[in-house]
């Protein structure tokens, strides 16, 4: 192997000794890649086909030691540092060019204490390997809605799934988390156990450190649930988003919404006529009993005639990963943003119908996630989490496939969400930040209040930003 030239994180470049690269090698127990090794293009692979970047060092970690070395490595070679959990983000920030990628995708450890309730699970678990083990015992915590998500920059953002109005997002669920700082220390965080940190790793993302693992807490959960899922005319959309506003007023909590607009696909599981057809789904799961549930949505799918209802009991796990295959890693490009929305009045749903239903590509799907409950009950303060007392948050997954068309997509999404700023107390939510592309001015208006106390813990953590490649807190020391 000859040297190494790699990205430093404060800009610029050097060269690692092939000796000095070789030392890293042998310490750590799982492999280290290099451009030149089989399996780097396969290991640096994103689910965004948007981003293809050529990390110098890919560190696969196969525990905390791997990552401890990993970290100290990085600091004393002053590398630019990607952390990789699932690799989900739209942003590509799991990956970067030239420096270190710390890839912790093959520590998917994971272990359920039925009688406690919890589960630990390792920072490079998805949410399909949580649910798979958590089911055996009948047992949920709440993820996100793909089940090929990765478990870490979910949770970290915040996580919203099928469960946040009955047991909240994914942080209203983390018990604690054990977490490597940019010094290379390790720590737990818990509400007992640097409680500062605990806090600031509950929706301030990746900014403050590795965490190799988290514990949550579960709650009885399926095996089955009930889906609602009537695909209506975009024309009735008019008539179906207030209808379905006012149903989920007054909606119990173990119902959890999302109104979607999408394009039917071509695809055989779905009537020949409706292929190419734009819909409006007023989604929705209900993770009560299963009985309850079918009472419970049928009004939900009596909102006019839908094109396909796919309503019905499915079991918690087909549920989680019925969408895998609309959102396949690598093949398409996706561009996620977001805006929270002061309220879903009549004046906001005209604003939403003609550009929802109207996007330049098919596959752009525009959702309107209805929050509350659980949720809304954490106070704004209690974790770095932003966006509680929003109502609604709207966001546009646009996915396309041509590169050709990227330009004309992420014009649309940022239009649709400029249109909205009117319904908006502003904000949105981190994980659905499109590229990052706003910076420091995108973690203000996310963080909100809580930014201030976000920057002093950066302060003390990571004073020199080892970990930007994220939605980055900047310190000001
Ligand atoms: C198809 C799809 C569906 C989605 N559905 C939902 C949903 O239902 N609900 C929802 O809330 N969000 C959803 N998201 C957004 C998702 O929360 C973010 O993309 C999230 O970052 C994915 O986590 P990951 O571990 O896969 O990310 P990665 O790309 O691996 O990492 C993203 C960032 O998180 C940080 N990070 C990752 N792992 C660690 C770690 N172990 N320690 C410290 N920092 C780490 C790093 O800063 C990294 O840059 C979805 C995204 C996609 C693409």
């Amino acid at each position: 192997m000859a040297d190494l030239q790699v990205a430093l994180h404060m800009g610029g470049e050097t060269i690692l000794e092939t000796a000095t690269v070789e030392a890293f090698k042998t310490c750590l127990r799982g492999e280290v890649l290099t451009p030149s090794d089989a399996g780097y293009d396969e290991a640096r692979l994103l689910w965004n086909g948007m981003h293809d970047k050529h990390p110098a060092l890919i560190a696969r970690c196969t525990g905390v030691a791997d990552v401890i070395d990993a970290v100290n490595f990085a600091r004393t070679h002053h590398l630019v540092v990607a952390v990789r959990g699932g690799g989900h983000n739209v942003a590509g920030t799991a990956s970067c060019d030239g420096g270190i990628m710390i890839d912790l995708s093959l520590m998917k450890g994971i272990r359920v204490d039925p009688e406690s309730r919890t589960v630990y699970a390792q920072g490079g678990a998805t949410w399909g390997d949580v649910d798979r083990e958590t089911q055996v015992f009948g047992l949920a915590t709440p993820g996100g809605v793909v089940s090929t998500t990765g478990i870490a920059g979910l949770t970290l953002g915040g996580g919203l799934g099928w469960l946040r109005r009955k047991h909240g997002l994914s942080i209203d669920n983390v018990l604690s988390v054990d977490i490597v700082t940019a010094d290379g220390q390790f720590h737990t965080a818990s509400a007992t156990q640097n409680a500062d940190l605990f806090w600031g790793i509950r929706g301030g993302g990746g900014n403050f450190g590795v965490v190799t693992s988290f514990v949550y807490r579960l709650h009885p959960v399926g095996p089955m649930v009930t889906l609602c899922a009537p695909w209506y005319p975009v024309e009735t959309a008019k008539e179906v988003l207030p209808a379905w506003r006012d149903f989920m007023a007054s909606a119990p909590e173990e119902l959890s919404s999302q109104a979607l607009f999408w394009t039917v696909p071509p695809v055989s599981d779905f009537p020949e006529e409706a292929h190419g057809k734009r819909v409006v789904i007023p989604a929705a799961v209900y993770s009560g009993p299963a009985d309850e549930g079918e009472r419970v949505v049928q009004p939900l799918r009596e909102l006019g005639t839908p094109l396909v209802d796919l309503s019905g009991p499915i079991p918690w796990t087909v549920l989680q990963s019925a969408f895998d295959p609309f959102f396949p890693k690598g093949e398409q490009l996706y561009y996620f943003k977001s805006r929270y929305l002061n309220d879903l009045n009549d004046a906001t749903i005209d604003a939403i119908i003609p550009q929802a239903s109207n996007p330049p590509q098919p596959m752009v799907l525009v959702v309107l996630w209805h929050n509350g409950g659980a949720m809304s009950r954490v106070g704004p303060e209690e974790t770095a989490f932003m966006g509680r007392d929003a109502p609604y948050l709207l966001s546009v997954d646009a996915i396309w496939n041509n590169p050709q068309d990227t330009a004309e997509v992420i014009t649309y999404a940022r239009d649709f969400l400029a249109a909205m700023t009117p319904y908006s107390p502003g904000g949105l939510y981190v994980n659905f930040a499109g590229l990052g592309e706003e910076g420091d001015a995108l973690v203000r208006s996310a963080y909100g209040a809580n930014y201030a106390r976000l920057v002093a813990l950066k302060n003390t953590y990571d004073p020199t930003n080892l970990f930007r490649l994220n939605q980055n807190i900047a310190p000001t020391v």
